[in-house]
């Protein structure tokens, strides 16, 4: 495909799918896809005079974390990049395919199950087999989101232009989690371009932490970044956003007033970690989240805090 626009007629006329660097599309479908690869400006990271960023859609999870300038102005997102998948999988998956990626439920990608996901009127998952699932319960689907990336987006307030619409917010990409027949709002033939970074603040801190079941190659049970702002010890803006823990990337709010205006001290963290599980009702599967939940929270929370750990969470692989 030459142009967006070809490349969204193509989806619209064939009833296919958006194939970028096809790491999860093609474990699912045969087709038809439709390749963006080709059509052009959708790759690579360029600066605006005011020092933001604006990242393609195109651009792969291996170059944002070749990029210098991108990784030391958004740490956060370095560290999450870092995390997610092998070196392999980084080097072709891009971030409009992370952030638009399908859930990883076991019942949709296995030939034969019906569930509300494709248009069913049950979810297997919540009366069967949900280890894995969503422990803040946002409607009839329990399939966590997939996307690492939106989690450290989130607490960036990044924004995401999707052509012939004006920018969303990362959230909006997503909306309530309710409806449990999408894993994002974007329609068929909707293309997003670009991903908007905010002007980093001299004094911000961010910070990504994940607990998973194995070291690599693998999703996260629970995962969190943080991005604060610190006048000598005292925090004076915070965003914390959590993934692997609900139907949506979900920002926590409650978490990040329990910072404001408080000492940066173990006892602020620890009272904010606290409120992480807040809105939690697990299944009864999931219960073991909850801790996990609260420390990848803490943990995220001191290493933003702590000076020079503050701003890695996961050294790259
Ligand atoms: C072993 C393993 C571990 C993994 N661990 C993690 C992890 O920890 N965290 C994490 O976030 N991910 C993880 N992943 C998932 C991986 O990051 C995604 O598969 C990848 O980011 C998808 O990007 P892609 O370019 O290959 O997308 P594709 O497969 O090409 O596309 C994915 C979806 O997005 C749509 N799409 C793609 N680009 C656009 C666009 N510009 N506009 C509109 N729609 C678009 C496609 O139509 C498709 O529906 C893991 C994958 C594997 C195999
Ligand atoms: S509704 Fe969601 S959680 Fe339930 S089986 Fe379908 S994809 Fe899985």
């Amino acid at each position: 495909m030459t142009t967006i626009e070809d490349a969204a007629g193509a989806v619209r006329e064939t009833g296919g799918e958006l194939r970028a660097g096809g790491t999860d599309v093609m474990t699912r479908t045969t087709g038809p896809l439709v390749d963006l690869l080709g059509v052009p400006g959708l790759r690579g990271v360029t600066w605006r005079p005011d020092g933001s960023a604006a990242i393609g859609a195109l651009t792969t999870i291996a170059d944002l974390l070749a990029d210098d300038r991108l990784t030391a102005a958004y740490p956060a997102l370095a560290a999450t990049a870092a995390a997610v998948a092998t070196p392999q999988i980084r080097n072709v998956a891009t971030v409009g395919g992370n952030l638009l990626q399908r859930n990883r439920c076991w019942y949709l990608r296995t030939p034969g199950f019906s569930c509300h996901h494709t248009g069913g009127d049950a979810c297997p998952a919540r009366e069967g087999a949900h280890l894995y699932s969503a422990v803040i319960d946002q409607g009839p689907c329990v399939a966590p989101h997939p996307s690492s990336l939106a989690v450290a987006l989130l607490t960036y307030g990044a924004t995401a232009d999707v052509h012939g619409r004006s920018p969303l917010g990362i959230a909006d990409l997503y909306g309530d989690g309710g409806d449990p027949t999408r894993d994002h709002r974007l329609a068929p033939g909707e293309i997003l371009q670009t991903v908007r970074m905010p002007v980093p603040a001299p004094s911000e801190r961010a910070a990504y932490r994940r607990a998973t079941s194995r070291e690599t190659a693998e999703w996260p049970l629970a995962e969190a970044a943080a991005r604060l702002t610190l006048d000598g010890d005292t925090i004076t803006s915070a965003a914390v956003a959590v993934g692997g823990v609900a139907r949506t990337p979900l920002l926590l709010p409650e978490v990040a007033e329990a910072l404001l205006g408080k000492p940066a001290a173990e006892e602020t963290l620890a009272a904010a970690a606290d409120l992480a599980t807040a809105r939690a009702t697990p299944l009864p599967q999931t219960a073991y989240k909850l801790p996990l939940l609260r420390t990848t929270v803490l943990d995220t929370l001191t290493a933003a805090c702590t000076p020079r750990q503050g701003s890695m969470g996961v050294p790259p692989l």
